[in-house]
């Protein structure tokens, strides 16, 4: 999988894409991550990649052709191989709600190109025209599309073979798919570790002693019970 970013903040990525998880499946080549600086595509000694919004109102609105001209530039196999499948993603809060199965769905493809807005938001033609999904993170507005890039990185990583330690612990996740499938509840039990017993706030919690008892279906029948 191949994910390209287009930011005018490529360097918010840094050391997202140098540590833990995310580094190790770079390197074991389960995943690729391109990040461009949309100033790039951009030919104007000012580098703007913005302009006034027509109608009037508050704030800029970021223009189509320099986003067209990187999403072009970052396609390169699309237009050569025809198996090689590719997604346009533009992050909105106007968007549909990104979900587990968005990030399922996604998993499937062998390029997301990931357009991260700013300002006021991007020229609607963008989403006409360019985009194949208008995605939000949730109902809240944030400065830019960098952290949702980052969100649906991570959830769409997660899910490649290889990338998660175990891959069994992908699989009974929350919101995972087999389990509403089977109609299950859809979030996770919660978890413990040692110390079995220790002092907060000055009173003693102990972990639930189910799960000390080494017995298999209890333990299941109290995690089944327990999820949300
Ligand atoms: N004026 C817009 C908000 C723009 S925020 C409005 O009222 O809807 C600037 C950029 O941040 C957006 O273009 C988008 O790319 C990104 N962004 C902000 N909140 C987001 C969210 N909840 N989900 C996805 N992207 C978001």
């Amino acid at each position: 999988m191949r994910f390209d970013i287009i930011t005018i903040f490529p360097k918010i990525f840094d050391s997202f894409l140098k540590e833990a998880l995310i580094a190790r499946a770079q390197k074991k080549k389960i995943i690729q991550i391109n990040t461009h600086n949309l100033r790039h595509w951009v030919t104007d000694r000012h580098k703007t990649v913005d302009d006034r919004p027509y109608g009037g109102g508050a704030g800029m609105v970021m223009m189509v052709e320099p986003i067209s001209k990187a999403v072009k530039a970052v396609k390169p196999y699309s237009r050569k191989a025809l198996w090689f499948k590719s997604r346009v993603i533009l992050f909105s809060p106007r968007g549909k709600l990104f979900t587990q199965k968005d990030a399922e769905r996604l998993s499937k493809y062998d390029q997301l190109i990931l357009i991260c807005g700013r300002y006021e938001g991007v020229d609607e033609r963008v989403i006409k025209y360019i985009a194949d999904d208008e995605i939000s993170i949730g109902d809240y507005v944030l400065f830019g599309g960098e952290v949702p890039a980052m969100v649906v990185i991570e959830a769409v990583s997660r899910l490649l073979p290889g990338a998660v330690g175990k891959q069994a612990s992908i699989k009974d996740e929350s919101f995972s798919h087999r389990l509403l499938e089977a109609g299950k509840f859809d979030k996770e039990y919660p978890h413990y570790t040692r110390p079995e017993i220790l002092k907060i706030n000055g009173k003693r919690v102990r972990v639930p002693k189910v799960l000390l008892s080494g017995n298999h279906a209890e333990i299941e029948a109290w995690r089944a019970k327990h999820r949300k």
